[in-house]
């Protein structure tokens, strides 16, 4: 991709709230910037929106969604499978975008678009097998129908670290249940989710369905809206501190909720796993995306007799790995999203080392402009060391080790986290022993990556409520009603 991509893609973008079928601008006419991680330089401003800009979106949302909902199933499918087919035909532009304001790597936005894409056409496909049953009551004296109906309007607040996925994962099951929606990003990088939503427009989807609020004030815009009795859905995906905030809110009026919180994944390799696959595993739940995900792999948890060798082999994968601008050939990791998540590597490198951790590679800021950090192997961490209960949220690969299954066990259930686990052992009465004791709503046997549409997504504990994809994840969005009636031979 050239210079001359970069500015064409980012001329495209439009940069505006989305409101009933309109971009237009803030109330206060307010922008804000958006940085690019691997130069700090901006590359946008969006409309910077107050709470009169989120009720107005939610006036919107809110006078669409009768319209929307008394829609046949199959035209909300096609409009989804439409705004799939765009996705896909427009895949390399939407990857340079989230590149250009998130810094993951060109091939790895490429594979989010890919995957982002795949709800979108998961939804197209459900909007149509929505069902409810019809049963005789136990008596024999009446018949129950149960029916699904769209939940209402909704609030989808989505995070910075995977800004096509955590939007189409949300907006495509909303649209496809027949609710509507105001979608709030995160202002580190709303362009992603504003060109998505410009596809959903050019798809078909009406004025007032979907609406879209920028914003550097998330609370002052969305606090307002939660307390609306318009409101009937908050679906978040962000941290637990923020996620524990909004279920207070939403608690007063007893508001329907999903949240998609932070996670602690455990990674443990046993002594009879297949090391190669190991390895490999481990390096793309750590350095996926930086290590920037919810599922990235926090704490690699090695039996003793097999950490040593493990440890060699991943240090010489890491070591030959290349820091860089996530557009260029040949780069490895790119640049943390900001001067924070950099400073947070370095404070918990700094204190797992201060408790007798070993640096094995790695270790510091990278250098140039960006928000780069190197890399890291840190061998035998010990108990009491910060990056053991906090998500380190970068590229750090941070081995202790266990004895035996039931020290492995006790040291993964050992968070207040419970979104997704990944062991590797070649004991299949093992791997199912696992997914009965490990606290997790997720377990990835021999794999480092479980994403995928077609699976409930979410997490136990701390980790969130409800789930995301699969045949749950429409459900998040749909009402159950239960109708009593007679029995129709009774005289
Ligand atoms: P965050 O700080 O909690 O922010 C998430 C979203 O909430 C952003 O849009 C943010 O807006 C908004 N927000 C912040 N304060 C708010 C408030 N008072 N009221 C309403 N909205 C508010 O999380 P993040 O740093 O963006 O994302 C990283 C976290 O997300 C990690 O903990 C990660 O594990 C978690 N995550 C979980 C999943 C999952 O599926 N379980 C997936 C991805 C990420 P601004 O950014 O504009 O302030």
């Amino acid at each position: 991709m050239s210079a001359a991509d970069e500015a064409r893609v980012l001329a495209a973008v439009p940069t505006g709230l989305f409101v009933d079928g309109e971009w237009g601008p803030a109330a206060s006419g307010r922008t804000f910037d958006v940085r690019d991680p691997s130069t700090g330089e901006v590359v946008a401003s969006v409309a910077d929106a107050d709470a009169s800009d989120g009720l107005r979106a939610l006036d919107a949302a809110a006078a669409a969604q009768a319209a929307w909902a008394a829609i046949p199933p199959r035209t909300r499918s096609d409009v989804l499978r439409r705004a799939f087919d765009l996705l896909r035909e427009r895949a390399d532009d939407l990857a340079l975008l989230m590149t250009l304001e998130m810094g993951k790597l060109l091939a790895e936005s490429r594979g989010e678009v890919a995957y982002g894409s795949e709800f979108v056409r998961w939804a197209s496909e459900e909007a149509v097998r929505v069902s409810g049953r019809y049963g005789t009551n136990p008596e024999g004296t009446g018949r129950t129908i149960v029916l699904k109906r769209p939940v209402g309007p909704c609030l989808l607040i989505t995070p910075w670290n995977f800004p096509l996925a955590m939007a189409t994962r949300k907006i495509a099951p909303a649209l496809a249940a027949g609710c509507t929606v105001v979608v709030k990003p995160a202002d580190l990088t709303p362009l992603t989710t504003l060109a998505f939503v410009a596809i959903l427009a050019e798809a078909g989807v009406p004025d007032g369905v979907v609406n879209v609020v920028t914003t550097t004030s998330a609370g002052e815009v969305c606090e307002p809206i939660i307390r609306d009795p318009r409101l009937r859905k908050l679906s978040f995906t962000g941290s637990t501190p923020v996620g524990s905030t909004l279920l207070a809110q939403a608690s007063e009026r007893v508001l329907r909720t999903s949240m998609e919180l932070g996670g602690n994944a455990p990674f443990l390799v046993f002594d009879d796993a297949d090391l190669d696959a190991a390895v490999e595993g481990a390096l793309l739940a750590k350095f996926r995306n930086v290590g920037q995900a919810c599922t990235a792999a926090n704490r690699f948890l090695v039996h003793e007799a097999v950490s040593d060798e493990f440890v060699r082999r991943v240090t010489d994968r890491v070591e030959a790995m290349t820091l860089g601008r996530g557009t260029d050939d040949g780069v490895d990791v790119g640049p943390l999203i900001d001067d924070r998540a950099v400073a947070k590597a370095e404070h918990l490198v700094a204190d797992a080392v201060s408790r007798g951790a070993v640096v094995r590679t790695g270790g510091s800021r990278g250098g140039g402009t960006g928000t780069f950090f190197e890399p890291t192997v840190l061998d035998g961490v010990q108990p009491g060391s910060e990056l053991l209960t906090a998500e380190i949220f970068g590229p750090v690969l941070a081995v202790s080790t266990f004895a035996d299954e039931e020290e492995a066990v006790r040291q993964a259930n050992d968070t207040e986290f419970g979104l997704v686990a990944y062991a590797f052992t070649r004991d299949l009465a093992r791997g199912q022993r696992l997914a009965e004791t490990l606290e997790t709503g997720m377990l990835g046997l021999n794999v480092g990556v479980v994403s995928n549409a077609s699976a409930p997504f979410g997490g136990v504990k701390a980790s969130g409520l409800g789930r995301e994809g699969g045949l749950e994840g429409i459900q998040e969005y749909l009402e159950t009603v239960y109708l009593m009636t007679p029995d129709p031979f009774a005289a």
